[in-house]
């Protein structure tokens, strides 16, 4: 099933060219201290009998009619696997101004890196640059969604723990700060369109992926070219932190990264989840005022 967030937080079913308003089949209230996670997540997998059961009943909206935002509203964490395919390790490896006089080798040598939650948005939101005279690059992913809390998970039993996948772009300013610093701007991280639920998608580590640019293919692979598959980076995220539903593994990119320029076209493939366009904004970040 295809679950999506639209039109200020409701929660949305996607059939073809339909979205029907399941909102009401979950529980919202939320008391203090709020649970660590998204709380509607985390009640995805008990509620979607239900969804399927009171589905015929609802009258449907039209996709293009509808605002989509982020799947994941409340992401305690988004994780970052840097260096997670050979031919970026490559790119990166031969680009200084991406490897900043370091070589990567390994994944495990490199750790993960977080990215801020208030980087968040949906493919409905533009990306805006943070800096003028900054390079900043597209990074397409397949970005997985935890749904049930998970600490050392064993690889084999990974994929018990997904809620379902989405597309990710991790934007990145290049340059010598953190990660944590450069990949954590406003807009920086977009998700999207929908989470298409796991029971659709069994085998994870086959899908193709691409990125264009204005129309100009930038980044094509496929998930087999992954170093640590889903099941090997749910369980090695799960060995330092505990996750929780809704947080959200950005499971690495493919070459082909490079930057993007104000008023760009972004358009995101992942094979069973979707194709979306998202612009960059006309201006930098730190030229707007006030
Ligand atoms: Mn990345």
């Amino acid at each position: 099933m295809k679950i999506c967030r639209f039109n200020h937080d409701r929660i949305g079913v996607v059939q073809e060219d339909d979205v029907y308003d399941v909102t009401d089949l979950f529980e919202r209230q939320l008391h203090w201290p709020a649970p660590l996670g998204d709380v509607v997540i985390g009640q995805l997998e008990k509620t979607l009998d239900v969804v399927r059961e009171k589905l015929p009943g609802i009258k449907p909206l039209k996709l293009s009619s509808v605002r989509l935002e982020s799947p994941v509203a409340n992401p305690g964490k988004i994780i970052g696997a840097p260096v997670n395919y050979h031919a970026h390790i490559e790119e990166a490896n031969g680009d200084s101004e991406i490897n900043n006089g370091k070589t990567f080798t390994t994944l495990e040598a490199y750790g993960l890196f977080l990215k801020a939650n208030s980087s968040l948005i949906g493919t409905a939101d533009e990306v805006q640059s943070a800096f003028a005279g900054r390079r900043t690059d597209h990074e397409v992913e397949l970005a997985v969604v935890i749904g049930t809390t998970a600490r050392h998970v064993p690889v084999e039993a990974a994929l018990d723990y997904v809620a379902g996948y989405t597309i990710g772009l991790d934007m990145s300013v290049r340059g010598g700060e953190t990660p944590c610093y450069r990949k954590s701007p406003d807009t920086y991280s977009v998700l999207g369109p929908w989470l298409v639920t796991r029971d659709e998608i069994p085998d994870p580590d086959n899908l193709d992926l691409s990125l264009h640019v204005n129309g100009e293919v930038r980044q094509q692979a496929n998930t087999h070219l992954l170093i640590l598959n889903v099941r090997r980076v749910i369980a090695y995220a799960s060995a330092l932190y505990t996750l929780h539903p809704g947080d959200v593994i950005m499971t690495g990119t493919p070459a082909g990264v490079g930057p993007v320029l104000p008023g760009d076209t972004i358009k995101a493939y992942v094979e069973k989840i979707a194709t979306f366009d998202i612009r960059v904004a006309p201006q930098f970040a730190d030229q707007v005022e006030g």
